[in-house]
């Protein structure tokens, strides 16, 4: 059977187990990569129309929190090289991105690959980078670390913030699609304390059909389990090599997501104090002050600016509580090339990707 004829099979099944369930049936999508290839091919207008596809606070650079980046502005500004992944370049602090900082004279790099910061490191022994993303981009920079380069470290961990949201009964989730990039690296047991069945998604359009399929049939069958959906690359047991790498290098602690607010135990930070960038420019960094005064009134969001500030909805985007065309910003005064909130920046975003592709 090629591909076309399996995700017509998957979609009949979808549709089949959906009609006896006689509900709205709200699954999240968590990954960024997974809304990009909904939304690409269309694949939530072809589900049953009890069928709810929303998204998740998948995007890494969506949910770094305002204050991180300002701590890293102010780095720069005072002569620190600091080089970060390129799409964390636009996304807005309180005043400036670390774009702005890099025209106003900061020597703010951007790169690609880990072994970029190495051959910055060379010439800028001082470099500090900006260490963001899940456990899929984590022992990248723990790879850093052992090379000594000094982090700032905005890592967060998926599961916790998915046993959050399966709790939350403003969104009242049905089911997760849950992230394959993630689960390389950390296996299918963290997900089991969640309570909500979930089904780990590769990254084609057959994929996530199948994924879908399996996991209607869960909810439907009322089993809070988790399945590997995606077993041509994820084990069960993950990366090892890689979770002793981030287990050597980080340890766990609270960490603040944008839209959600601090998460226990949700984040790694550098368990080497003069590897880490907080202690080590302590000085600098207790002086950035914790902006709260500008915080939206409508979805808790810190640092957008003061005329539109109170209509961005970016908290209730990474919620999945609205979707992107709801905000009253979104395709007029945020756009990708004039992003208001992190979700218009990253192509990971959900307001880019439906920019990108529709509603
Ligand atoms: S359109 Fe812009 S301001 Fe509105 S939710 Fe999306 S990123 Fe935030």
């Amino acid at each position: 059977m090629d591909n076309k004829e399996l995700s017509r099979k998957h979609l009949e099944k979808i549709k089949r187990i959906a009609s006896e369930i006689n509900r709205e049936i709200k699954i999240m999508e968590i990954c960024g990569g997974h809304t990009n290839i909904i939304m690409k091919y269309g694949i939530r207008d072809i589900l049953p129309e009890n069928v709810k596809l929303i998204s998740g606070p998948g995007c890494p650079v969506c949910v770094s929190s305002q204050h991180d980046i300002d701590c890293m502005i102010e780095l720069a500004h005072k002569g620190v090289p600091v080089a970060t992944y390129g799409d964390m370049m636009k996304v807005p602090g309180t005043k400036y991105s670390l774009q702005d900082a890099h025209a106003q004279g900061g020597k703010v790099f951007e790169i690609y690959s880990a072994t970029e910061v190495l051959e910055l490191k060379n010439k800028y022994p001082d470099i500090v980078f900006f260490g963001i993303g899940f456990e899929t981009t984590a022992p990248m920079t723990a790879f850093l670390l052992q090379n000594n380069v000094c982090v700032y470290s905005v890592h967060k961990l998926v599961p916790p913030a998915l046993e959050i949201l399966a709790k939350d009964d403003k969104i009242n989730i049905d089911g997760f699609l849950s992230p394959g990039h993630v689960t390389t690296i950390i296996g299918l047991d963290p997900y089991r304390k969640i309570k909500t069945p979930q089904v780990i998604s590769g990254f084609t359009p057959e994929m996530i059909l199948r994924a879908l399929s399996i996991l209607i049939e869960l909810i439907y069958e009322n089993r809070p389990v988790v399945i590997n959906g995606y077993p041509e690359v994820v084990k069960d047991k993950g990366n090892q090599k890689a979770m002793m790498l981030l287990d050597k290098y980080f340890k766990i602690e609270d960490s603040e997501w944008r839209g959600l607010g601090v998460l226990p135990m949700s984040g790694l930070e550098v368990r080497e104090d003069s590897l880490n960038a907080k202690i080590k420019f302590k000085d600098i960094i207790e002086k950035v002050e914790y902006v709260k005064k500008d915080t939206c009134e409508t979805c808790n969001i810190e640092g957008v600016c003061e005329d539109v500030k109170s209509r961005a909805r970016c908290g209730e985007i990474l919620l999945g509580i609205i979707e992107p065309g709801e905000c009253p910003l979104y395709g007029k005064e945020c756009t990708p090339d004039n992003p208001i909130g992190a979700c218009m920046v990253s192509e990971e975003g959900s307001c880019s990707i439906a920019f990108r592709y529709g509603k």
